[in-house]
């Protein structure tokens, strides 16, 4: 069985190292049109900001490994532009055709803008980091703007602003992030001007190149990376992702595909979704990797979750808000609560805690968690309730633990649940 693999980062690493296990002796190669495979791009903010010392840090697998240790060829600089899936070729850009049985496209997204001009950046690659790194060195700018208010933009502010550069964030909308909520970005805005990075909202950026400070980062969005499958047939959705089944089939015979090139079942809604996260390409590649090499797996799909810290704020966000959640067609209530998440006298910090739910069901629908705390381990605790279908009153009976190190005895989740009942009985 030959299988190819386009995209060497986490979905496609993750689905040929997947196929190897499931068998032993397919003839595995993974084709990568950049120089390196196997990093960590959600680490990037971080070796801008300094955290990170090298982007060597940040790189998990190198080609030899694959080689040696699992018997998968990588190749590096190796770009596919064309494939013809009658014939099962994908075509190089080199002009060189190499033959199938299956194949995983994994070939993740890109930014939607890119500028050629020395003063403008993006960060996706880590040859966009090592560019503005250089420039931060080199160029010793004072002053950054940020175009987009995505957690990729906000982390950037974060990051310029902790290199000691003024910097100004702009957004053509009115929120920050996606979870369109006013309170929430208010939130976010005081802890950036806090910080000392200056906000904009509603204020669109026409030409970036028109600003007038040292250094403008743009983070305004990715396009999924499905141009070459879609032009073989492959069909797509309406993000232009590639659309595939619960077993990572697009619809091309023999092509899977995972990752931030693909559209998968949102659990909140039950309709394909486009939501580009680092976690979801390894889990989908996971699959789309063991089906290309002849099992039968399923990828349930996602409810979404995300985190990140932005000025020390951490914030979570799972399913859908009540704008978002409303959009979709619920009848979605959303309530609201801020509790400290440890007793006063172990430092407990406040935490605020978003609950939706669907009037009609009760059904939960999604949630927020922000403050100066960790909120991973609540917003997993919301995301598992998503993922199990649970109503509000089921999520308030959680069995959650409790000792004043750790929590409190009614944990904030619970105490925003019980809230949320009120609004719904
Ligand atoms: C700055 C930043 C921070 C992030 N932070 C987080 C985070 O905190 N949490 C989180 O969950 N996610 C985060 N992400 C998103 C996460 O990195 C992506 O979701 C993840 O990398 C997607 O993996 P992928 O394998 O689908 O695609 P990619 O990682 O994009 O890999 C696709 C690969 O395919 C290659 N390729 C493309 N076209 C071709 C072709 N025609 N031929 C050959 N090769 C090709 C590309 O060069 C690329 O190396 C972050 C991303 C960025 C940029």
């Amino acid at each position: 069985m030959r299988l190819l693999v386009v995209g060497g980062v986490a979905a496609g690493l993750s689905a040929a190292s997947r196929a190897r296990r499931l068998d032993p002796h397919a003839e595995i190669t993974v084709l990568e049109k950049g120089q390196r495979i196997s990093y960590g791009a959600c680490g990037l903010p971080y070796l801008i900001e300094g955290q990170v010392r090298d982007i060597g840090e940040l790189t998990v697998y190198t080609p030899e490994f694959f080689e040696k240790e699992r018997d998968i060829r990588v190749r590096t600089g190796a770009e596919v532009t064309a494939l013809h899936p009658a014939r099962r070729e994908a075509v190089l850009s080199s002009g060189e055709r190499l033959g199938y049985d299956a194949l995983v496209w994994a070939a993740g997204a890109r930014p939607r803008e890119r500028f050629d001009d020395p003063r403008l950046f993006s960060l996706h690659t880590d040859v966009d980091a090592r560019r503005l790194q250089e420039a931060l060195a080199g160029g010793k700018p004072k002053s950054a703007a940020v175009v987009g208010g995505g957690y990729i933009g906000l982390e950037m502010a974060g990051a310029l602003r902790a290199r000691g550069l003024e910097v100004e964030l702009y957004d053509r909308g009115p929120h920050l992030l996606h979870w369109n909520e006013t309170w929430l970005t208010e939130a976010l805005t005081a802890r950036l001007e806090e910080y000392r990075v200056r906000v904009h909202l509603n204020s669109p950026v026409v030409s970036p190149a028109s600003l007038p400070h040292d250094v403008v980062l743009t983070a305004v969005g990715l396009s999924p990376n499905a141009e070459i499958p879609a032009a073989a047939g492959a069909e797509t959705g309406r993000s232009g992702a590639l659309l595939v089944n619960e077993f990572c089939e697009t619809s091309l015979a023999g092509v899977y595909a995972a990752g931030d090139c693909c559209e998968t079942m949102h659990a909140v809604t039950r309709a394909p979704a486009w939501v580009p996260l680092g976690t979801t390409a390894n889990k989908m590649g996971r699959v789309a990797g063991a089906n290309a090499a002849g099992g039968r797996e399923r990828f349930p799909g996602i409810a979404g979750t995300a985190v990140v810290r932005i000025a020390g704020l951490g914030i979570a966000t799972t399913g859908l808000s009540a704008s978002l959640a409303t959009g979709a067609g619920f009848d979605a209530v959303a309530a609201r609560i801020t509790k400290r998440e440890k007793p006063p006298y172990f430092r407990g910090r406040r935490a605020t805690v978003e609950l939706v739910a669907d009037r009609r069901t009760a059904r939960l629908l999604g949630g927020c968690v922000t403050g100066d705390i960790d909120p991973t381990g609540r917003i997993n605790v919301i995301a598992t309730a998503l993922q199990a279908q649970l109503t509000a009153h089921q999520f308030a009976q959680l069995d959650l633990a409790y000792a004043p190190p750790y929590a409190t005895v009614m944990d904030p989740l619970l105490v925003a649940a019980q809230q949320l009942i009120k609004l719904l009985d």
